[in-house]
């Protein structure tokens, strides 16, 4: 099943013609059509163009390139144009711009200026939805919604008073009346009881440490608030529409709005992705963001945006080298897009953007990045039949927001050290080097299909949560600091590792976080030797029950206590290992016939998509690699076997010949 209607890979990106004169867009088309793009996204940013004035529309612009988008062979992914409120919108209403946690109101002249709270921004953005909506519902260049923009980006809280009054009915449904949100926010401690619910603010700045029961709610709450936002959006589209698929564009790993949530409330997932082109490992990170995608609604997605060079946001911006566009774009697909899209499809002349990459480059038809947007235009034409196929996983990573937020709430934690995304990263990089595939999922996932699960730190672990983890009859396991707090962030009766306690069979009798920079020993049962940073624990074992013992801390205060235990199939990891290649390989090696995987050289990346297998050379040298089967490669229509040579920041995309 496609996306859209659109067949094949989709191709593209952001078309922002009200940038131009019209003598431009026919220019637009012709050479659009040209490169082979099929998706345009249009009027993301067009809300003061498509309504100068409130409740006079202007669409007949929009009407027109459309219209010759159309003509082009070109769909349109249509936002909302709600990102940017217009002047006319703040000037009459300012309590439409978002207020910061010190209390300042922030002013118009940026984007994404919005309270997410706002009855009245909400009402204006639905309004202008649902007459967007009725003005293209039968045009025949409608191909999907793009609703908002990058929510969270610039924008994702705001402490003014309407947003307060937000937060304490979000509070209210969520406790009731006060006490229960006394009970559940610890307010004994620093004398913080409250006897009324309207008592309650969010966390502006406080004269110290606010309480993290708080924050954890803010955060729930701020997600939420900002979904609210979207779904009002989306329900104007649907009754209009309903047959015409709706997205918002997430921005990778954020830490900011639960995507599991979010990916339930609209009917495809799309992300912007932006690898640095001068770290030479952010094509793993990349890769990690990409499976979450893929994972957060087991289906297909698209890459809504990404760079064909360097961006404008970063301290320095570094263009992308020869070769690795096309990389990148095919390593998007190998991990399940069903479709490239760039910002943006024309350099600006002007804004903060106009030094980001474009498909069609300030230096026009002439410039090197065009001629790299019409070679990928090709590919992705050559890669038709991989659309709507899908990634097999055996290996699943587990991600929670909740916990997520509660692990990096600043101030109170026994180390601020520990990152989600590192922990996530120390696990999925070695995965990935051995060619291994992996989905993600969340806590409360049934992780029956998959044969080892990994938790790099569950530290919010609810019962339920517990019991499912328990419930697992694969391999899994568990990293550090995970058990402690419940659902409010309250200390589990008895300590940590909380209702892990049975399925682990460790108790953690103090975390040991280390200083920046001091290193732990750490000897495996085999005598290998490693190196733990950042976090170690005093584990005890309990009498009913213990794990064995699978490598012991050497040297210093925790001399000979257990690093590393399992008890049946749950292996518990208690410290940040330097290299957790040596737990893995055991985990993976009780596996009964191990674990699928494509054997590569380092910096050499294999993917499967059901009979297709991607080889993406990330080095800058030639490597050699021995196909596991036959096929014929997609992108040279070219028969392979045996071992055959990548060069520099080549692919191959190989259809597998005879059973996979
Ligand atoms: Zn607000």
């Amino acid at each position: 099943m496609s996306l859209t209607r659109v067949p094949g890979l989709l191709f593209g990106g952001d078309y922002n013609p009200e940038q131009w004169l019209e003598e431009v867009w026919a220019e637009d088309a012709r050479l659009m059509a040209e490169a082979g793009v099929t998706m345009a996204t249009v009027a993301v940013f067009s809300w003061s163009r498509l309504e100068p004035r409130q409740g006079a529309y202007d669409f007949g612009w929009l009407d027109r390139v459309l219209d010759l988008l159309h003509e082009h062979g070109v769909a349109a992914d249509l936002a909302t144009a709600t990102a940017t409120p217009p002047p006319w919108l703040v000037r009459e209403h300012p309590e439409v711009m978002p207020v910061d946690a010190q209390g300042v109101r922030l002013e118009f002249g940026s984007r994404q200026g919005y309270c997410p709270s706002s009855p009245v921004y909400r009402a204006h953005a639905v309004r202008l939805a649902r007459a967007i909506a009725e003005r293209y519902a039968g045009h025949p260049a409608l191909a999907m919604w793009h609703v908002g923009n990058e929510y969270a980006d610039h924008t994702l809280e705001c402490f003014c008073p309407e947003s307060a009054r937000h937060f304490r009915a979000w509070l209210g449904h969520r406790y009731g009346d006060v006490e229960a949100l006394n009970a559940a926010w610890g307010t004994s401690c620093w004398g913080q009881h409250y006897t009324a619910l309207d008592q309650v603010e969010p966390p502006r700045k406080a004269p110290g440490p606010v309480n993290p029961a708080q924050l954890l709610d803010w955060r729930r709450f701020c997600s939420d608030a900002l979904l609210e936002l979207f779904a009002a959006e989306r329900d104007a589209l649907r009754e209009v529409t309903p047959d015409v698929p709706v997205t918002t564009n997430f921005m990778s790993i954020l830490h900011g709005l639960d995507y599991w949530k979010w990916a339930a409330a609209e009917d495809l997932v799309s992300d912007d992705a932006y690898p640095d082109p001068a770290d030479p490992a952010a094509h793993v990170a990349v890769a990690l963001s990409y499976d979450l995608m893929r994972s957060l609604k087991r289906r297909p997605w698209l890459l809504l945006e990404s760079a064909p060079s360097a961006v404008s946001w970063r301290e320095v911006n570094v263009p992308k080298p020869p070769g690795m566009m096309r990389l990148h774009s095919l390593q998007a697909v190998a991990h399940g897009a069903d479709g490239v899209m760039f910002f943006q499809w024309r350099q600006a002349r002007y804004g903060p953007e106009k030094f980001h990459s474009a498909l069609l480059p300030h230096g026009g038809t002439r410039a090197r990045g065009w001629r790299d947007t019409l070679a990928l235009g090709a590919d992705l034409r050559r890669l038709a039949e991989v659309a709507g196929t899908g990634t097999p996983a055996e290996v699943a990573l587990v991600l929670g927001w909740d916990s997520w937020w509660g692990l990096e709430a600043p101030e109170s934690m026994p180390s601020n050290r520990l990152k989600l995304k590192d922990l996530l990263l120390a696990w999925y990089a070695p995965l990935h080097a051995m060619g291994v595939a992996v989905d993600l999922a969340p806590p409360d996932r049934d992780l029956s299909g998959y044969r080892v699960a990994i938790v790099p730190n569950l530290y919010l672990c609810t019962e339920e949560q517990a019991e499912a983890l328990a419930s697992f009859t694969g391999e899994l396991v568990v990293g550090p600091f995970s058990g402690v707090v419940d659902a409010s962030d309250q200390v589990h009766p008895g300590g940590p590792p909380g209702p892990l306690r049975r399925l682990l069979g460790v108790e953690v009798d103090e975390f040991w976080p280390l200083p920046d920079g001091a290193v732990q020993r750490v000897r495996h049962a085999d005598g290998a030797e490693g190196t733990a940073r950042t976090w170690t624990e005093w584990l005890r074992l309990p009498d009913d029950g213990p794990a064995d013992v699978v490598a012991a801390y050497e040297g210093g205060e925790l001399d000979g206590l257990p690093a590393v235990t399992r008890r049946g199939r749950a292996t518990y990891v208690s410290c940040l290992l330097d290299d957790v290649t040596p737990v893995l390989g055991e985990v993976l090696a009780r596996v009964p016939g191990g674990v699928a995987r494509t054997a590569v050289p380092e910096g050499v990346e294999a993917v499967r998509r059901d009979r297709h297998l991607f080889l993406l050379n990330h080095t800058t040298t030639p490597q050699r690699v021995a196909l596991p089967q036959p096929g014929t490669d997609l992108l040279t229509g070219t028969p392979m076997r045996g071992q055959i040579e990548l060069a520099p920041r080549d692919a191959v995309v190989l259809r597998i010949e005879g059973d996979t």
